[in-house]
């Protein structure tokens, strides 16, 4: 079979658009194929923002990846004319010794970004609606910000098609097999082929690959990429949370679990949200996206403790979902076995910001085979099986 394009974007969300862009940009016949709409609310690219920041207390090698991320979202926002990044600042607060403010710090210091640290009296001072313990420590990075997930997905995707993508969107991926030279993926309307195959399919990457995908010695998927419901609320609050007041992204880590934030944006609500925890799901096609009163308990008694000026009981709610990997870092490379499949997946809860620069990553490995982005932290190997002729 002759190969119709030079690659298959399979799944156009957070970083199937990314990867389409920079597919696209760079003058590759490329077909994206997304089985819902563009920016839909039944993955992990919805509910109106995500904080991007460069002082990245998961890892420090993430730092270099994030500056050519910023770069990379200002293209974009020129390119489509729409502003998408807003550097609204980002404040993490918690005992000085925790992961999130002795990770901020010990990157900031690293890479020589620019943050500041305020102790419990000067974070009251500053950031009058929110309640600091005696002990907590303040890390405030005023290039962080949030970025808008939707229109950001949008973006890369218009901007793909401008650069001549094709798109089958309301297509569900069936099957994908790989000889090595070419794909063929197989969906509910048709067969397509191509040279090579961007399996970007979020919290359905496990089932995606765990068919053809889960040759000897690739990972046990269905181990290695964990699905975690994850409920988001708006509260009511009053114009000292507003985002013109001087309120910024917030992050804090307290004994009980690390909850995070967004300043009131629509004159109305803030947005907040438990990172930490979050029940397995087990089909994410069918995950549960009701209010239960126990998905609000934690994230409440937050609020009445941090945030004093809020009113607890939410407007209105969103669930979405983490795929996480066992060691919570990414999965960006080229499959194990399959050299011309390349696999973004497992972004565990922290991707979004990454979608441009990774996307770009993607497109280098299914171009080329390598890409010169530091990425190879996040090389697949980790997660590998023996073979079994390693086993013997
Ligand atoms: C509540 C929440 C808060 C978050 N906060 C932040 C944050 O503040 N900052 C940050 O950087 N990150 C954050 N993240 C993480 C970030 O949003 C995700 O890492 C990122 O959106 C994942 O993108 P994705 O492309 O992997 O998945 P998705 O965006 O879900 O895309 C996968 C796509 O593949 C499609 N697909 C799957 N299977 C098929 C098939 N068989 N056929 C066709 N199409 C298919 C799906 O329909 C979907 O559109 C958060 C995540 C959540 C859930």
């Amino acid at each position: 079979m002759t190969n119709t394009c030079d690659a298959i974007v399979l799944g156009l969300g957070g970083f199937g658009s990314g990867a389409l862009y920079h597919l696209a940009r760079r003058g590759a016949r490329v077909l994206g194929i997304e089985r819902f709409g563009i920016a839909h609310d039944r993955g992990s690219s919805h509910g109106q923002t995500r904080i991007i920041r460069k002082a990245y207390f998961e890892h420090p090698d993430y730092v270099p990846l994030l500056h050519r991320a910023y770069d990379l979202w200002h293209e974009l926002e020129r390119e489509t004319g729409r502003m998408l990044l807003h550097p609204v600042g980002l404040f993490i607060a918690g005992d000085p010794a925790c992961e999130s403010v002795a990770g901020t710090t010990l990157a900031a210091q690293l890479h020589h970004l620019p943050v500041e640290r305020l102790d419990a009296r000067a974070a009251r001072l500053r950031f009058p609606g929110y309640r600091f313990h005696d002990n907590f420590a303040v890390v405030f990075e005023p290039e962080a910000g949030y970025l808008e997930v939707e229109n950001c997905v949008s973006a890369h995707v218009a901007a793909a098609v401008r650069h001549g993508a094709m798109l089958r969107i309301g297509e569900t991926v069936s099957g994908w097999s790989s000889d090595g030279r070419s794909v063929t993926v197989t969906t509910d309307r048709g067969t397509y082929s191509a040279a090579s195959l961007v399996i970007t399919a979020g919290p359905w990457a496990g089932q995606v690959l765990g068919g053809a995908g889960s040759a000897p010695g690739a990972p046990a998927w269905s181990e290695t990429l964990r699905v975690v419901r994850k409920p988001v609320f708006w509260f009511a609050a009053q114009k000292e949370y507003d985002v013109d007041q001087g309120n910024s992204t917030f992050f804090f880590e307290t004994p009980e679990g690390q909850f995070y934030g967004f300043p009131r944006l629509d004159g109305k609500t803030i947005k907040l949200a438990e990172h930490t925890g979050g029940e397995e799901v087990r089909d994410p096609l069918t995950v549960d996206r009701g209010l239960h009163p126990a998905d609000l308990t934690r994230v409440s008694a937050f609020a009445r403790e941090f945030l004093p000026g809020i009113d607890p009981e939410p407007v209105t709610h969103s669930v979405c979902m983490y795929t996480k990997t066992p060691d919570s870092h990414f999965c960006i490379d080229r499959h194990p076995v399959l050299k011309n499949v390349v696999v973004g997946a497992g972004f565990s809860g922290h991707g979004f910001k990454f979608t441009t620069v990774l996307g770009e990553a993607l497109a280098d490995l299914a171009l080329t085979g390598q890409t010169n982005l530091p990425v190879g932290f996040l090389s697949i190997s980790r997660f590998e099986q023996p073979s079994a002729a390693q086993q013997k």
